[in-house]
């Protein structure tokens, strides 16, 4: 076929230019017509509306058209033209159809339309072409970028953490073990434990679950960091807010206190889902149509209305007078449960809530000891349907308090060594937090479960595609 530059569908849209010759390639949505014309709905992933391809059977043959189906991918070269149907600008006049590859309709999998999600996540290599999983994932995208903005435009770092780490972020969650050994044979010290130091690292070394520590010392020299990468858990939690792999977006900024730290959450959220408002309308609006009524009007409710910021104490005391009856007990020292984020937001306050100042003992190691002695400078962010999607804090920068605390819960410093030493040299003031990507898809998607927000996921017994 004569080589005309391709036209993405989305750029082909917005023209008006009606009359010009122009090729476009892509993937059959559906085929429909009758014995005179096929109308052929074709999809190139570069927008969530597709183009009208016009083909009168005379001129390609009956023949011709038939592995013309829905899944096949095709080139069409043709005049756009000012549509004579309802709902789309311009179609395409097919002067010319190239066959790249069929999708036999007796065997490919997306013939009709209102699959199940559950079925469609035993088909992610082809769920992409969905009109579904296309909005996600283009937005997946979006949402990437901005991430990456907001800080370039604020002066943030970015920052690369490792994956293959020898340290815990204490109490972060169970860790993939990352090995060479053969597990077939797995050489021992005298004591009959294993010997790691055969092992590739010479030391016993997991899949990170945070960039935190790493991202502190990051702070302590560039001033604003951020990190955006994988991180692993190998928590065996079936649930739709957990993986096994995800993503995470971690600040960490020297000189900042847990005020100073609240206020970034609250306008990085607020700005990406208003990127999300403005760069993804059409989208969105698919997403709000078929899944979840209520999306635009969350997106914008929370956009436009301060977070309420509270304390630990000050929420346990909402639960415990509430008289709702939870699944899990709520007391004061209690580590709180989805249930009990989601009544405080959705319920109570009807808006997204930060809580800070939680008991020491059900948070990490690092946070700022308050003077009370009990609580700690940890913050959580709220959200509605989702819990928690932000967890952070101001960190604790005494040598002495730190160290203190970790002799006190039993933890050795030493594997650490280098995190402890910043501490001694120049410490400073510092907080940051830990947005988990998924979950933030989960909210400006509408989508229920974290599975249907990232390509493959990880979850217990599922590393498949
Ligand atoms: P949760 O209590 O919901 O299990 P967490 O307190 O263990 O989360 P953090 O260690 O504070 O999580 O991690 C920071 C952020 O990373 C969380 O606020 C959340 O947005 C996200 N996150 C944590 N665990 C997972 C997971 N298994 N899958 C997806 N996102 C996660
Ligand atoms: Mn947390």
């Amino acid at each position: 076929m004569e080589t005309i530059r391709r036209t993405k569908i989305s750029d082909l849209l917005q023209q008006d230019d009606f009359g010009a010759t122009v090729s476009v390639k892509g993937w059959v949505r559906t085929r429909r017509g009758n014995k005179n014309v096929s109308f052929i709905a074709l999809n190139d992933g570069s927008t969530i509306n597709n183009i009208q391809i016009v083909a009168e059977i005379e001129k390609f043959g009956e023949d011709f058209l038939k592995p013309v189906t829905t899944g096949a991918c095709i080139h069409v070269v043709g005049k756009y033209v000012e549509s004579q149907g309802q709902g789309q600008k311009g179609e395409i006049l097919a002067e010319k159809i190239e066959i790249y590859g069929s999708a036999d309709p007796a065997t490919y999998p997306l013939q009709k339309k209102g699959h199940s999600l559950e079925f469609l996540r035993e088909i992610a290599h082809l769920r992409p072409r969905t009109n579904t999983f296309g909005a996600i994932f283009r937005m997946r995208h979006h949402m990437s970028y901005a991430i990456h903005k907001y800080f370039n435009d604020r002066g943030f770092y970015y920052l690369h953490t490792p994956i293959v780490t020898a340290s815990d972020a204490e109490g972060a969650g169970s860790m993939f073990q990352v090995t060479t050994l053969n597990l077939n044979n797995v050489p021992r010290t005298e004591m009959q434990d294993v010997d790691y130091s055969e092992d590739f690292f010479g030391r016993q070394t997991n899949l990170t679950v945070s960039g935190q520590l790493e991202g502190e010392l990051g702070a302590m020299a560039l001033g604003a960091v951020y990190t955006f990468g994988p991180t692993f858990r190998a928590e065996n939690s079936n649930t739709p807010r957990h993986l096994a792999e995800f993503w995470m977006i971690e600040p960490e900024v020297a000189f900042y206190d847990i005020h100073d730290n609240m206020d970034l959450a609250e306008d990085f959220l607020k700005y990406l889902i208003r990127y999300a408002l403005d760069n993804c309308a059409d989208d969105i609006a698919f997403l709000n149509e078929h899944f979840d009524k209520e999306l635009i009007e969350r997106l914008n409710f929370v956009v436009n209305n301060d977070f309420v910021r509270l304390t630990y104490t000050e929420g346990v005391k909402i639960l415990e007078e509430s008289g709702h009856k939870f699944e899990f007990p709520v007391y004061w020292g209690a580590d709180l449960q989805s249930e009990h984020e989601r009544y405080l937001v959705e319920n109570h306050f009807k808006r997204p809530v930060i809580l800070t100042d939680y008991p020491k003992e059900i948070k990490s190691f690092y946070m700022k000891q308050n003077d009370d002695g009990k609580t700690v400078r940890g913050m959580d962010v709220l959200f509605p349907k989702i819990g928690e999607i932000i967890g952070g804090s101001e960190r604790e920068s005494d040598y002495d308090k730190l160290t203190k605390h970790m002799e006190e819960i039993g933890m050795n410093s030493a594997p650490i060594w280098w995190y402890i030493e910043t501490r001694k040299f120049g410490t400073a003031p510092h907080a940051g937090f830990g947005l988990g990507f998924e979950r933030l898809m989960l909210f400006v998607t509408g989508m229920a479960n974290i599975r249907d927000v990232i390509p493959f996921p990880r979850t217990p017994n599922n590393a498949d595609f």
